[in-house]
Parts: structure tokens; sequence; C-alpha cells
């Protein structure tokens, strides 16, 4: 028999490339009745109601009149017992079972012996899979295996089911079931636009459907990559020979043969003249003839359906490339993907940017920063997000709740029409604010400034009323290229924003790449890049590439004295020591170079990795300011990656020990005379303002469309006010508490409305 490890992945491999829900529960309980030699099988669903109930969805082995006429609530009947426990349960005699029920004519009494087990997914039950027999014990080895079976099982299920949810109602265009998908975390504001899938084209899977009226030059372009690849194949094969035994260039040749004709071509051909687009068409014969080599019980040749896919992803790639054409991207463009880059935000123009979708990620993730930063709305970490089949449809994103509504009925349009109108007013009535200053009620003057690394957003900086620049996020230019910016071309840029923000602070950050802002160029593989070589780690490993910055921005500085250099990830004093040294030298060397002195730029260094907290006065002692980013702060304090949707439930910058961490720095730099300002998310955060005045704080940094929200809290409350919440805040236990007592100030002024909750 194959190894478990083997029959689970099967299963699993099935369950994925399931067209809906339907086939993917059939095939589960079909498989297990022959993996596990079961009489019967049943799988149970739970409902999305409140309290939620099961119904029988898939059933083999008993009379199939049964599926979708049996319901239990959890608690009712051997089913309803493991999922309201949560728990297995493996019995010899079911029937005799206290909170057994016989389903009428159904045959299961000739199946006493027993296995159920919960479908659970994030603390949820899913559903529940129960496996009968007539005789002989469930063993050990079996319980373990739909176990682990179950647990895999959870986020295929939730995938599958929303596809096949959304098919149903694509096809029907059922006007009262929009689809809806919930991201974990995401960016406030709401929009209705078009969703643009962008095909990258690596990726089979993510190849969105689409209908076309002409096949012909579908079949042309098709055929044109198919000849490129076997041409491409046949080079290989000849290069290897020279290192390679001669049955493994085979390989290359026996795929060139594969496209030669036959049915991988001549399938696609029938799909694309249904009027399927080539990409898509290529993408499901491939599948089909990869699932037929999986079925099959030898090891060796269910192996062979990874050498289909491989090289249907070669033919995809070049089909891909040969329709590289511009994108027409629609006027409300709501870019959707499964894992949205900065360079992908970049290539939208932004006045027609209105939303982004993505299935990773979450709100503090960079490309959600950089929408934040452009004043659209986000919702992130959306497990089951259908990418495939969404492009082109109509969507509503709404960023306060995480919800994305697709193919929105006639109800929910008109009632997010009625939102965005109001939105429109709280934003009229917030422009009124623009050019005074922040002062809170009892007139304690705050500086605001703009968060910013894109061009685009240098005229809503300037027109916002900010005081200049607190984060200028120099990695973005540097990740929209192809190759190391040079020092010319730095210049040009950094003299740019200077020049743009004449007479005010600019903060230039010093290169923060790694982690999750990787440079195409300079590739990092680490396996945890989060606590690897980023920031001012790298930059010091490679002075090459941090003097030429560092020069640049020099040199910017000349005639424009509005420079101040901020350094990324510092974990101790040592580093800023370092990077002082680099500094001063690149200095002299310009001074050299342009035989007079100039004035040192005034340096700081991010407060961001908890080490630093702890050595804030030393810290402090070497740099003219400090500036907070809880981003960081928050993933490295609470140990929980920004950007995975798995945890996002548990990052929370408001969490009281990120806050009492954040007070410890600003106390440490009060010792020193150190100016503290924050230029993480939270400070862009109506909540998140309330707290950082509360603890001491008077100069924050945002994104350029949360700064008139920010000036509205501010101007909202007296800061002897402020403080009192914020020493309530950190006697909380947990981030919950701390929201709820921010959120119930903001509603006792009426400012609900700016973070959508109350009014
Ligand atoms: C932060 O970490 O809070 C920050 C402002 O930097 P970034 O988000 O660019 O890592
Ligand atoms: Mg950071």
């Amino acid at each position: 028999m194959p190894s478990m490890i083997y029959r689970l992945q099967r299963i699993i491999q099935e369950v994925s490339r399931s067209p809906d829900i339907q086939h993917a529960l059939d095939s589960i309980a079909q498989s297990l009745i022959a993996d596990l030699v079961a009489d019967a099988c049943t799988i149970f669903l739970a409902t999305d109601d409140n309290p939620p109930s099961l119904i029988l969805k898939s059933s083999y082995g008993l009379n199939p009149d049964i599926v979708g006429n049996v319901t239990r609530n959890f608690g009712q009947g051997l089913i309803g017992l493991v999922a309201a426990k949560a728990e297995s349960i493996n019995l010899t005699n079911a029937l005799e079972h206290k909170d057994f029920i016989l389903v009428p004519d159904s045959g299961e009494d000739k199946f006493p012996i027993y296995l159920g087990v919960p479908i659970i997914s994030h603390r949820k039950v899913l559903g529940v899979i129960a496996i009968q027999r007539a005789q002989q014990v469930f063993n050990e080895d079996d319980e373990a295996f739909l176990t682990t079976l179950a647990s895999q099982l959870a986020t295929s299920i939730e995938h599958a089911e929303s596809q096949g949810r959304f098919k149903l109602i694509g096809s029907k265009k059922l006007d009262s079931t929009t689809h809806v998908v919930r991201g974990v975390a995401s960016l406030p504001g709401m929009a209705i636009g078009h969703a643009l899938v962008l095909n990258r084209g690596v990726k089979l899977e993510s190849v969105p459907d689409k209908k076309v009226k002409d096949s012909l030059p579908e079949i042309k372009s098709f055929d044109d990559a198919v000849r490129k690849v076997q041409e491409e194949l046949t080079q290989q094969a000849e290069r290897m020979r020279a290192s390679l035994p001669e049955e493994e260039c085979a390989l290359f040749l026996a795929y060139a043969q594969m496209l030669n004709s036959g049915s991988l071509i001549d399938d696609t051909y029938r799909r694309i003249e249904q009027g399927s687009w080539g990409p898509a068409s290529w993408r499901d014969t491939v599948e089909e003839h990869a699932q037929v080599f999986e079925r099959m019980e030898d090891e060796y040749l269910a192996a062979r359906a990874s050498d289909i896919r491989d090289l249907g992803h070669r033919v995809l790639r070049a089909l891909m490339l040969e329709r590289d054409t511009p994108i027409d991207f629609p006027d409300h463009t709501v870019l959707v993907g499964d894992e949205i880059t900065a360079t992908d935000l970049a290539e939208v123009p932004p006045d027609r940017l209105c939303a982004i979708i993505s299935t990773h990620g979450s709100s503090s993730s960079h490309v959600a920063i950089l929408a934040h930063a452009l004043g659209i709305p986000a919702v992130m970490g959306v497990p089951n997000l259908p990418v495939n089949q969404m492009d082109g449809l109509k969507v509503v994103v709404d960023g306060y709740s995480g919800c994305a509504y697709i193919d929105p009925d006639e109800n929910i349009l008109a009632e997010y029409g009625a939102y965005l109108e109001e939105e429109e007013v709280i934003e009229r009535d917030l422009l009124s604010l623009k050019n005074e200053p922040a002062f809170t009620l009892d007139q304690h003057r705050i500086s605001l400034y703009v968060n910013s690394g894109l061009m685009a957003d240098y005229t809503p900086s300037l027109k916002s009323g900010a005081e200049g620049i607190g984060l200028y996020r120099t990695e973005i230019p540097f990740q929209i290229r192809d190759r190391f910016p040079t020092e010319e071309e730095q210049y040009h840029m950094y003299n740019k924003v200077l020049k743009t923000f004449s007479g005010m602070p600019v903060v230039l950050r010093t290169l923060d790449v790694g982690g999750d802002k990787p440079l195409s160029y300079f590739p990092i593989k680490e396996a945890n890049p989060f606590l690897g070589w980023r920031g001012v780690r790298i930059t010091l490993d490679h002075p090459e590439i941090f003097i030429t910055q560092l020069r640049a921005m020099i040199r910017a500085n000349i005639g424009n004295d509005n420079l101040q250099i901020l350094l990324p990830m510092i974990s101790g004093q040592a580093e800023v020591a370092d990077s002082l040294e680099l500094i001063h030298r690149a200095k002299y060397e310009i001074e050299e170079e342009f035989g007079h002195d100039i004035e040192m730029p005034k340096i700081g260094a991010m407060i961001e990795v908890p080490s630093a907290v702890y050595q804030i006065e030393d810290i402090c002692s070497l740099v003219d300011f400090i500036s907070i980013g809880t981003n960081d702060l928050t993933q490295y304090l609470l140990a929980v990656d920004r950007n995975n949707e798995n945890v996002a439930e548990l990052y929370s910058s408001l969490h009281p020990a990120v806050l009492k961490a954040m007070r410890q720095v600003v106390e440490g730099a009060k010792h020193t005379d150190t100016p503290v300002s924050v230029c993480g998310e939270l400070a862009g955060d109506p909540l998140g303002v309330m707290a950082l005045l509360g603890m001491g704080i008077n100069s924050l940094s945002m994104s350029v469309g949360s700064l008139l929200r920010a000036k509205k809290v501010i101007k909202s409350f007296n800061l002897d006010e402020m403080e009192v919440m914020f020493s309530e805040a950190i006697m909380k236990t947990n981030p919950a508490q701390v929201r709820e007592l921010y959120i119930e100030k903001l509603n006792s002024k009426g400012l609900g409305g700016l973070i959508r909750v109350g009014k």
C-alpha cells in the first residue's frame, strides 16, 4: 500500500482541483472508503447561520437519497457531538451510544463501528467526516489518518466551497446572492470598481477565465508559444548532452514530442474554439491530463503529473510573453491577485486605481501601506479569493469591515453608493481643516508629517497641509527598477523631493530592503527573512551601496538644507556608530569634491526592534532624533509576522505591551532631550493618535490619506484627557479592551464616522 503521506497528498490534490465543493466532497468520501477499507462515509458541513447547523453534503455506502436531507444542530446526534466538542470519537458500537440518532432508511444500522472527526479551520468547526464499518474496529492508524486529513482539508474545503459557490452565482446571476469574501485585516475606506487580475502568467492556477469571440488570434498565439517552447526544449537537450546522461536529455525531447500533436494540443484547440481564451484553455487541458496520471496507483506514473504541469508552465510563460501588450486599466480599477506587489501597484495609473484585494498579506504589509499612501482601501488576507474568476467583474470593497462583494446585487450597490456619499460628506468636512495647524483643544501644538516614497504622492502630500515628510521610504524607487539606481539617479530623486518640500523637513530613510521588501536584482534567500539580512544590516555589509546613497542624499541637500537622515532596523548602539562613520565619510568626500564645508544633516534612528527600546538612552546619545516604527516594533514585540494572514488577528499596535514599550522609549528619550516622532501606521489611526498623544508624543508622520482624520481627532480632545485615557489603556490586559476604550471616547465626541463605527 502506498505511504500515508502519499495517500494524503493524493486526496488533498484532488480536492484542491475539484471544480466545485460537491465534487470535492464526493471525491473525499469515495477515497476514504477505499483508503480506510470502510463501508460508509458521510460528510456534514456547517451552515453560515448563527448558530450554525450541520447538513449532510456527501455520502458513500449509504442510501444516496439522504444527501441534503439530514440536518443536525451542534450537540445533536453523534455528528453534532463531534462538532460541539471539536473532538474525534471512535466507537465500537455507535448504535448503543446515547446520542446516536438513526437516519431512517439510510442503511447505517448495518455499520455500527464508527469514527467521526471534526474539520476545523482557525478555531471554527467547518464540518464533520464520519466513516463506518460493519466489522473491525478503527485502530489508531485509521484515526491518525483521518485526523491528519481533516486538518489539512480545512483550507481546501474553504477554498473549494468559495469557488463552487462563486461559479454557481456567476452562471445563474442570482440577484439576491452576491459573493462575499472577508479578509483578516484591511485598510479603511470604500470603493466600487472593476476587478483587474494581473496575469504574471507564471502559475497555471492563477490564470483567469476569459471569454473570446474570435478564436483565430488565440490559436495563433498558442501555436507560436508551443513552437517557441519546442525550440527551447530541443536546444536544452543539445546543451545538456555534455553534462547529463542520455536518458535525462531524452526527457526534454519527450516533452518537445508531447507538443508536436496529440490530445494536449487538440483539446486546447477545442476549448479555444468553444470561446475560452488560450491561457485558460491550456490551463484546463494541462490539468485534465495531469489528473489522469495522478489517479494512477503506481507512484512512478502518478509522479508524471508533475512533468505535465511543468510543461504546462513553460508553455504558459511563452504564451503570456507573446501577449505582453499594454493593459487597458478601467477607470475604477480594483487590483486583484494572490500576491500583489509594490511593482503591480506602480503599474496602474494612480488616477484609475481605486482599491486592492489580495489573497495574502495584512494591513501592515508594504503593499497595503503603499495603497494607504495612495489613499485607497484594501482588503488583505482573503484566504478563499476566487482570483481566477474575477477579472472584469464589478466589486465593492469595504476596507472598514474587511469585506469585498463580488458581482454585487442592486441592494449592495445602493447601500454602498449611499455610504460613499456619506464618506464624501465627512471628507468635505475634513477638508476645511487642511490649512489649520493641529492644536489640541487645550492648545498643545502637534506636528504632522507625511510618509512618502512614490512621486505620485508628492502633490497630495503638499496639498494636505503637512509640515514636511516624516518618512521617505527610499527603497520604493529601488524596488521599481531592475538594477541599483546610480548616485546620479538618486541625486535627482532626492533633490526633487527636497526641493518640492523646500523649507520643510524631509526625512529620507536609508535603504530598508530585505524582509518583505525584495529587490529583484539583489535576491536574498533566507528561511526567516524578517529576522535576517534587512535594513541597516545590509547597508553596513555593503558600504559601496550605502555610501552611494548617502553621497546622493548629502549632495542633494546642498542648497536645500532640509534633509534629515533616518536609519532603519537599528538593533543596538553599535549599528548607529558604524552608520555615523560612513555618513561622516560621505560628507567628507563631498566637501573635498566641492571645496567647501557643508552642514551635517540631522541623523535619526528608527526604534522598531525591541532591543533598541532597552538601549534607548545609548542610542539617543548618538543621534539628533528618533522615530518609532510601530509596524515592525509590533511585529517583533508580539512575534507576529506582519504579512501572515494566519496570525493577523494577533497583530495589534494597540496591544498594551506595545504601548508600554513605546512609553519606555518616550521616557528614555526625555532623559536625553531627544525629539521623538512616530512614523508607523499607528500614527495615522484615529485610535492610535489618541494613544500616542496620551503617552507624550507630539510629532506624527502618516500616510497622506490619514492626515485630516488625525487632525480632527487632535482638535477634539484636551491633552490631559488623552493622558488620563492612556493611563487607563495601559492597565488593560489585551488590545480589544484598549480599542473598546478608545472607540468609546471617540464616539462620545461624535467622531465614530472617522473609523466607521457608530456615529
Ligand atoms: C515601521 O516599521 O513602522 C515603519 C515605518 O517602517 P516600514 O513599514 O517601512 O518597515
Ligand atoms: Mg520598519
